[in-house]
């Protein structure tokens, strides 16, 4: 048998060998079609209606319409229902399964058996346990909140979000899909403000229908479809660097000769290995009831998309998750590892989460949407003009719900939406917002002409197909597209703040026409007015050019628009005194819950950055230097027997030996420097640590990191223990 000499090659060879996983019942004669299997692990309402007598049915459907909790006089039946479901479809186990601040899920199993009066074994679920559960919650984040002596927390029912079956591999589990709260109520996960965010929304939103003679909507949510973007590399390189192990990102790695430059990868075909795992994982989410859509290969070698057709942002951001985790179990069936992390190679493309984003009344109807009336139509310009105004007085927040150490190396690098945010209307919209916006005539006439502008938006929303990459926060037609939102993120956070500003200025929007209808004025007339002072109050907001471009940068700083580079910073605007006023006024966090979410993700961000240099160092003293050092032996004893046989070392040689023991000497200085660094900051208070992270310590993991990459560059192949960044990205 042939033995690799390294593990590197090890791991090459192994690659080399890999079949692609094919499942037999997948495809050919015997599949099921997608429509058949789709949703079969969830309690669906089709189970709900086979399985619950009629009047409980109802009221049920209408408890998750509403988007309330469950009444407990029907909690018992509802229970048995979902218990039967459960036994029948294999289960042994039931969990509340929820969303703590770790970013993460979390669930914790309980058996349903139990024992009858006559002590013979059964299984049992009642109404209580459906609705709640009180997990050991002491070591889930909780930002102060909760104090261990009373570390209790709950766990309670969402009934908008189905319930479902997760498979293990010898058995599986019931997941109840639930809040956390604590025994005072504070909000200790992500589900929570979400849902209030979705009732203030809601209650805003309704609010404008109204004043536009809509009488018949009952409810408005937020829709989401979110576009997941990740990188999918085999599991034997991942296996041996410790930087994709502990932090999802290489810390080091050289640049490959051909990396994204030939844009040949993007919407290209896709490798069979890829496809196979990229089908199996949509038959495992159709299977649960996740409505995904779209597949395709994205600009980075490497690098794939999955996208859904939009939900309810509840449910949206829970199949999100199961998306995401999903994707990791298959992925290692596939032999493959694969990475959220936004920014996982240094020097090529980074993956973002795009979320898509507009609001849908209960009778189907998109806000977003221009109508066919001019009535329909001035209502869609009053959303429209309240969604951008909450970008433009909420631009800090929106930048803070999306802040990590991941997402600080994506935004700003030159793939990216930029850590400014800002919004792309397109060409045909700005056209017409220019028209109203220098239509200063308040007369009735004037009025009408503002009509017969706005009588063109349906043309526009169709047109609105012209894309701007580069913009954070872009119209796309019918909906608003928040692209700096990172991939290994819960969407929970961004679409709360994001559903929380739109409440806000739907508010505003509302008053300020109500305002004018209290004057006497007539309602086109009314609503025009509002929708051209937000559009001059909001212009800044606006920008249709390059992100990327330096001079956006020069340009927005003229604009007074926030540019929050880096997390520490954007994480601040949560508890200015404008942010915490937001997310009390709307009812989404009280100002302890928001200053609780502040701590734990300043926290989360020191502890990233910290893993990420231990592991740096690691790397570097134990593989990189090693390497290296062998390397300048090898060099210095080749010299010295080439001195012994010639009289005299070659000079261009020297040279060689010179530049190893160059690099070797500067990698040891900036990792000296780093470790130093770090000392010194150890016991600094919280807020300015985390500053100095972000401005000192690391870049300085970059300068040591290019000492580093230097070497790889140097030193033997042979010698290399790491998997180097052409065959991580190219062999699969
Ligand atoms: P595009 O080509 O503009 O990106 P797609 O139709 O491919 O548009 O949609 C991208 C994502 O946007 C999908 O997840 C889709 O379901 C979602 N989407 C479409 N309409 C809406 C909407 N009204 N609200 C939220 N998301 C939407
Ligand atoms: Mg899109």
């Amino acid at each position: 048998m042939h033995c690799a000499s390294s593990p590197r090659l090890w791991a090459i060879q192994e690659v080399l060998k890999r079949h692609d996983r094919v499942i037999p019942h997948l495809s050919g004669p015997g599949m099921k079609t997608v429509s058949e299997i789709f949703g079969e692990k969830t309690f669906s309402t089709r189970c709900m209606q086979e399985k619950l007598p009629k009047p409980v049915f109802e009221k049920l459907q209408d408890t998750i319409r509403r988007g309330q909790k469950l009444d407990r006089s029907i909690a018992d039946v509802v229970a048995h229902a979902v218990k039967e479901w459960a036994l029948e479809n294999g289960t042994t186990h039931f969990c509340h399964w929820f969303q703590p601040m770790t970013g993460l899920t979390a669930e914790k199993h309980d058996s349903f058996l139990t024992f009858d009066d006559h002590g013979a074994p059964i299984e049992r679920f009642s109404g209580s346990q459906l609705i709640q559960s009180e997990p050991d919650a002491s070591s889930f984040p909780s930002g102060g909140m909760r104090t261990t002596f009373e570390a209790r927390g709950y766990t309670a029912w969402d009934p908008s979000s189905p319930i479902f079956i997760m498979d293990g591999p010898n058995g599986r589990t019931l997941c109840v899909p639930s809040v956390f709260i604590s025994y005072h109520g504070e909000a200790l996960d992500k589900k929570t403000p979400l849902l209030r965010s979705m009732k203030a929304l809601n209650d805003a939103a309704l609010r404008v229908l109204k004043l536009f003679g809509n009488s018949t909507a009952s409810r408005v949510v937020p829709t989401v479809g979110p576009e997941q973007e990740y990188f999918l590399i085999d599991r034997a390189f991942a296996a041996l660097r410790p930087d994709l192990i502990s932090c999802g990102r290489t810390l080091l790695g050289a640049r490959p000769p051909k990396g994204q430059q030939l844009e040949d990868h993007y919407f290209g075909s896709i490798k069979s290995r890829v496809q196979a795992f990229m089908q199996e994982v949509e038959h495992e989410l159709y299977r649960l009831g996740i409505p995904v859509k779209t597949r395709h290969n994205e600009v980075a070698p490497s690098q794939f998309e999955c996208a859904p057709i939009f939900e309810e942002a509840n449910v949206a951001a829970d199949h999100n998750q199961i998306v995401m985790e999903v994707m990791r179990q298959v992925a290692r069936r596939h032999d493959f590892a694969l990475l959220l992390h936004e920014k996982p190679f240094d020097g090529i493309n980074g993956s973002g989460k795009h979320n898509n984003w507009s609001m849908m009344d209960s009778e189907g109807k998109n806000l977003l949407e221009p109508g066919r009336s001019p009535r329909e139509n001035l209502q869609f310009l009053a959303c429209l003009m309240a969604t951008v105004r909450a970008v433009h007085t909420r631009a800090g927040l929106l930048r803070a719900a999306i802040a990590s150490s991941g997402n600080d190396h994506r935004l700003g690098a030159n793939e990216a939406p930029p850590a400014i945010i800002s919004v792309f209307l397109g060409d045909e919209l700005t056209k017409i917002l220019d028209a109203i916006e220098h239509n200063t005539n308040d007369r009735q006439d004037s009025t009408e002409r503002m009509l017969k502008v706005a009588i063109s938006l349906p043309e526009v929303a169709q047109d609105a197909t012209d894309r701007n990459r580069t913009s954070p926060f872009a119209f796309t037609g019918n909906k608003f597209e928040f692209r700096a939102v990172g991939s290994s993120a819960s969407i929970a956070f961004p679409m709360t703040v994001l559903n929380a500003a739109v409440a806000e200025s739907l508010i505003h929007v509302c008053e300020a026409i109500e305002a004018h209808r209290e004057k006497k004025v007539p309602f086109e007339q009314a609503v025009i007015t509002v929708v051209r002072e937000v559009i001059a109050e909001t212009k800044a907001i606006r920008f249709e050019g390059n992100n990327y471009a330096a001079e956006w940068v020069t340009e927005a700083a003229r604009r007074n628009l926030p540019n929050l580079a880096r997390t520490p910073e954007a994480l601040e605007q949560l508890v200015r005194p404008e942010g915490i006023e937001l997310f009390v006024s709307t009812g989404v966090l009280t100002e302890q819950e928001i200053r609780a979410r502040y701590h734990i993700y300043l926290e989360r961000y020191l502890k990233d950055v910290a893993i990420e240099v231990d592991t740096l160092a690691d790397m570097v003293r134990t593989l990189v230097l090693p390497a290296a050092i062998a390397h300048q032996g090898m060099l210095a004893q080749s010299l010295e027997a080439v001195s012994r046989v010639k009289g005299k070392a070659p000079e261009p040689q020297i040279g060689l030996l010179d530049a190893c023991i160059h690099e070797i000497n500067t990698l040891r200085e900036r990792l000296d420097g780093l470790e130093a660094l770090m000392q010194q900051l150890d016991g600094v208070d919280e807020k300015e640590r985390a500053h100095r992270y972000a401005y000192d310590v690391v870049p300085a993991m970059a300068k040591a990191r290019e000492a580093a990459d230097r070497l790889e560059e140097m030193v033997s192949d042979a010698l290399w223990p790491l998997p180097k960044y052409p065959e991580m990205l190219f062999h699969s």
